[in-house]
This record gives structure tokens, C-alpha cells and sequence, in this order.
């Protein structure tokens, strides 16, 4: 069952190489890595929090020219670390929400850069707007981007490290941040841009603030669906997926976006609470998208359960968990013929202009 998981793999990689026999070394390149593919806040077999990274550059230089990071669960310097990028070399950090288990290597990520990068360059930081919801509370990407350093200033740590070294900045980690919001809507629109790389957003549902964004360049493009769901939070409703990543994704080469195993749902054995499977998308409602946007490839990323997973945090699964053959039998059952890819961890498509 494994090996039919990594022969899908293989094909992946081998359409991104296909394309790389027939091109010039100066050709544009763009890289996937999914540098975590936890689902969820449990921790498992030491894979690491949700996160994506995005490069770009030429064939040449491996995509070495501008580095993004959508999410930042938890390990994700230590997985950046594994590929050979160094804290340093991120040029922005994207966030879909603030949900912890995106969110929280982002202090880690940070210190280790105001420990040796404190000169700079600063790190773009971009996410929605504070939304305030009906409940009375906020969820604020600034804050969180604001408050990095707070658990190290009020422990003493920082004034430590700057008084033997007062070329850092005093302000610690988020002094490094430079933190771009942007009031998300209903259609897309763009928070960031570089050279030849544009990034857009959109408004999507999961938790009040989550945005989806996709990445276009001259080597392709790549949407980051996130935890996104559908508008409507339960049944009936036409899909678990979101018509506004479906916006998003029209035609894009690469879909990376969260999946829960529909053995997870109501109708099984699990007691996963209801409320929560209904505002991930499902894979075989992730591959009924892909195959209404045209989309070539999708990554399935924050895997709820985790493959070989007994249980999903406290919520049983089955003796042995699922394998990447059960997720891509249950994307399959969409009728979606396209090729699907789904972790470990590290997992890369490249693709390569012709
Ligand atoms: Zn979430």
C-alpha cells in the first residue's frame, strides 16, 4: 500500500523533471516543499506543524531567488533547517490564520534570526486584518507578530543577550517583522508582490481572519487553500470546500490545502466533534474542486487523522491508521484524474517553464 503512495510521488517529481530535459539553466523555477503536514494541534511521530514553502528563481540558482513561507507550525526551522534554508533566507511569512498549530514556530523562527540577523534584512510578515467577532473576541495576526518576543523579555532573556550584545535590537524578534495586513474580501486581490512573483488573497472560512492565497509566477502557480471550508458550516451544502479558494484555483498548476478523511465524519466511529470536521474540506471534495478548476496537481497537507495515526488526538481512528492509499482512493472517488500528492513531511514538486 505504501509503495502505491510513493509511486504517486514519483510521478509528481517526475513531471517537474520531465519539464526540467527541455529547458535552458536560466529557465524560471518554482518549488513546493510542505514542510509540515501535522493536522491539527497533536504532535505525531515527530511531524511538524502545518507550513509551506514556496520558492522561486531559476533552474540555475535550485528556485533560490525568493523564499515564502505560508504558515508556521510548529518545527518548521528545524524543517527549513533539513532543506539547506536558513532562517535568514525567508523574504516573507504568509499566515492563513492564527490558529496555534500554524502559527507558533514563528517565535522560534524568529529569534534564531534576531540572534545572528538582527542587522537585517527584515522578514515581510503578511496576514488578514484583526476581524472582531460576534463572541466579543479578536483574532489579531499583528498582535501575535507584535507579542513574539514577550515570554523572552519578561524572562530576563533578552536584556541578557543584548547587554552582551548590544547590536541586536532592543525591541527582540518582532522588532524584525515588518507586518503587512490586508482587509481580505470575496475576490482576490494582491497583498504581495516581488519581481516576477505576485501573491493574492482571499477571504475564506475556517476561524474569523482566514485568508487563502495563491503564488503566480513565470514557472507556474500554486494556491494555498489552508484550513479553508465551505461558507455554509454544516450540511446540506454542495461541498466541504470553499468557493473562494475554488476562485483562487481556476487553472492553477499546484493546490496545497488541509484535508480531513471523511472516515473522520459523523458517520463513523471516531466521535470527532461534528462542528470541526465540517470546516475542513474533505478529500474527496478537495478532488471534485481540483477537477472543476483544471488543477494539475494537489498536495494534501494537515492531515486529519496523520497516515499510520491510531487516533486523532484523543478521537480513535483504527488499529493501523490510514494510509496515503486510503486518502487518494477517497480523492479519487471525485472522479478527479489529476495528479494527487500527499506527505511526508519534506515532500517537493518542482516545476520548471518550458
Ligand atoms: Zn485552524
Amino acid at each position: 500500500m505504501k509503495r502505491k503512495s510513493k509511486a504517486t510521488l514519483g510521478a509528481a517529481l517526475l513531471m517537474g523533471a520531465m519539464s526540467l530535459g527541455s529547458t535552458a539553466a536560466a529557465a524560471p523555477c518554482l518549488e513546493v516543499v510542505l514542510t509540515g503536514v501535522q493536522g491539527g494541534p497533536p504532535v505525531f511521530r515527530g511531524q511538524a506543524g502545518s507550513g509551506t514553502l514556496v520558492r522561486y528563481g531559476t533552474e540555475e540558482n535550485k528556485c533560490s531567488d525568493v523564499f515564502l513561507q505560508f504558515d508556521t507550525g510548529r518545527g518548521t526551522t528545524q524543517q527549513l533547517s533539513k532543506l539547506g534554508v536558513p532562517a535568514g533566507k525567508l523574504t516573507a511569512v504568509f499566515f492563513s490564520h492564527v490558529h496555534s498549530d500554524h502559527s507558533e514556530g514563528l517565535p522560534d523562527l524568529m529569534q534564531l534570526r534576531w540572534h545572528f540577523g538582527s542587522a537585517g534584512p527584515k522578514v515581510d510578515m503578511v496576514c488578514g486584518d484583526d476581524v472582531t467577532t460576534p463572541k466579543g473576541y479578536t483574532m489579531s495576526c499583528r498582535s501575535f507578530g507584535e507579542n513574539i518576543g514577550a515570554a523572552l523579555i519578561a524572562s530576563g532573556e533578552m536584556a541578557q543577550r543584548l547587554a552582551e550584545n548590544p547590536k541586536r535590537l532592543p525591541g527582540g524578534p518582532a522588532d524584525l517583522l515588518n507586518i503587512k495586513t490586508f482587509s481580505a474580501g470575496d475576490e482576490p486581490q494582491i497583498v504581495w508582490e516581488k519581481g516576477d512573483v505576485t501573491v493574492s488573497a482571499i477571504k475564506s472560512r475556517h476561524v474569523a481572519g482566514h485568508a487563502s492565497y495563491r503564488v503566480d509566477t513565470p514557472a507556474g502557480s500554486v494556491v494555498i487553500g489552508g484550513d479553508a471550508g465551505n461558507d455554509k458550516p454544516a450540511p446540506p451544502r454542495d461541498s466541504s470546500t470553499s468557493a473562494q479558494v475554488e476562485k483562487l484555483a481556476q487553472g492553477a498548476d499546484v493546490v496545497v490545502h488541509s484535508v480531513i478523511h471523511p472516515i473522520m465524519g459523523p458517520d463513523g466511529a471516531s466521535g470527532f466533534p461534528p462542528p470541526i470536521y465540517y470546516r475542513q474540506s474533505t478529500a474527496t471534495d478537495l478532488g471534485a474542486m481540483s477537477k472543476r478548476a483544471g488543477v494539475k496537481h494537489l498536495m494534501l497537507t494537515h492531515h486529519i487523522p496523520p497516515l499510520g495515526a491510531p487516533r486523532q488526538g484523543p478521537y480513535p481512528v483504527s488499529k493501523t491508521g490510514l494510509t496515503a492509499e486510503d486518502y487518494v482512493d477517497a480523492v479519487r472517488q471525485s472522479g478527479y484524474e489529476g495528479d494527487v500528492v500527499i506527505g511526508p513531511d519534506l515532500t517537493k514538486l518542482r516545476l520548471v517553464a518550458n
